[in-house]
């Protein structure tokens, strides 16, 4: 056990910061002081409904850029449910109707891992949380807490398990007529995993791609040193860490309650995690959960799971999983770490203190 770990923390290469400029760096990444063998490049755009940037390292090449961009484009085109003709779209619309739609070998590997991840934390992330999205309408144009009754007739419609899938022609379909596939939680990872393969295959070993938060880097700066990637601090400014983790080929997905919200007539403030169980965005005590682990596909899927299930179980679930760490951050501002990550002490530039990070706590019987 003790040697898993360790393992475990040779891998990740992770060291903390607290971070006490909030000027320090850019949100979800900062530049090194030292000047790298090439200028890095970067370039932006609006995919997926959010900021899609990448930047090159190393292979620095329109081409490469080219690629990276036209791989999310496709999985938006596969994947939104914003667009009538994406494969994902058209699975909804046939819902009910017997028909199964056949779709690309990369919609069909997403929805199996969604399932799979859906397994994995007992429904806690479920792909068919479609429903419940529009009823929200979060992060639309027209959000609006629907009363308990809607919620009540949707709830059945939410049930991963009922999903047909069917290996031999990568076609899937939905038994029942209202239900939707919401890749909502895990396509932004997997288009992220995309952007690495394609800058791959251009010759780019240092990149840093960041889908809207969703962040991977590939392998380190080109003069060796790690990345620094910033975990937002749930309770400040864009852009402001609570720490900095420092890696290499690793994704860092954060999940919380506090980007994608509407504040209601009642002032309360509903976000865009809804709870399967209950249909009402999650109520949990922390404010964040962040996976690290080299796939974004999964840190995406697993990021938003253990939101949804919350800092004892998450933590357990990601205890079990080789090469997988997780840290939450409560309302104290308290950072909560899974064993992987545990020993780890921050120095404190402030005080020259260390500050220990917290092992999640075991959860009581
Ligand atoms: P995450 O925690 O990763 O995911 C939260 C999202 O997952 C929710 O917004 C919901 O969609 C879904 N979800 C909620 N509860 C659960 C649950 N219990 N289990 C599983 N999933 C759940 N945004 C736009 O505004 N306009 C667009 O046109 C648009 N197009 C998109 C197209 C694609 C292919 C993708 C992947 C995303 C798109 N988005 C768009 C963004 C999307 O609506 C969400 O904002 C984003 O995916 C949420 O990511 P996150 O990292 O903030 O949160
Ligand atoms: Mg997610």
């Amino acid at each position: 056990m003790m040697e898993t770990k360790s393992i475990k923390k040779s891998l990740f290469l992770i060291f903390f910061l607290i971070i006490f400029f909030s000027s320090c760096s850019s949100p979800s990444q900062s530049g090194s002081k030292e000047a790298p063998p090439a200028e890095p490049e970067s370039q932006s755009q609006l995919m997926l409904g959010t900021s899609c940037r990448i930047t090159l390292y190393d292979g620095i090449t329109q081409s490469a850029f080219d690629k990276a961009f036209a791989a999310i484009a496709t999985v938006e085109e596969h994947m939104s449910v914003n667009i009538p003709e994406s494969e994902v779209s058209q699975i909804n619309t046939k819902a009910g109707t017997g028909q199964a739609h056949s779709v690309s070998q990369q919609t069909f590997e997403v929805v199996q891992e969604a399932l799979h991840i859906a397994a994995l934390s007992d429904g806690a992330f479920d792909p068919t949380i479609g429903p419940l999205v529009s009823l929200w309408g979060i992060g639309s144009d027209d959000p609006k807490i629907p009363t308990e009754q809607q919620i009540a007739e949707t709830l059945p419609l939410i049930d991963y398990q009922q999903v047909e899938i069917q290996e031999s022609q990568t076609s899937i379909s939905l038994p029942r007529s209202q239900m939707k596939l919401d890749l909502g939680g895990i396509a932004k990872g997997y288009a992220a995993d995309e952007v690495r393969t394609k800058l791959a295959e251009e010759g780019v070993t240092s990149a840093l791609i960041n889908l809207g938060g969703n962040v991977l880097t590939m392998g380190t700066k080109p003069d060796g040193s790690l990345w620094k990637i910033g975990i937002q601090d749930p309770a400040s400014e864009r852009g402001d860490h609570v720490i900095i983790l420092e890696l290499e080929d690793m994704s860092v997905v954060t999940s919380g309650p506090y980007e994608r919200y509407f504040t209601g007539p009642d002032g309360k403030r509903y976000h865009h995690i809804l709870d399967p169980e209950d249909g009402y965005p999650v109520r949990r005590d922390i404010t964040s959960a962040t996976i690290v682990t080299a796939s974004s596909f999964l840190a995406d899927a697993l990021s938003t799971a253990i939101y949804v299930m919350g800092m004892e179980s998450g933590a357990r679930l990601v205890e079990t999983l080789e090469g997988v760490e997780a840290l939450f951050i409560d309302a104290d501002s308290t950072i909560y770490v899974t064993s992987g990550l545990e020993d780890q002490t921050i120095p404190n530039r402030l005080s020259n203190d260390s500050y220990s990070l917290t092992p999640v706590p075991e959860k009581a019987n």
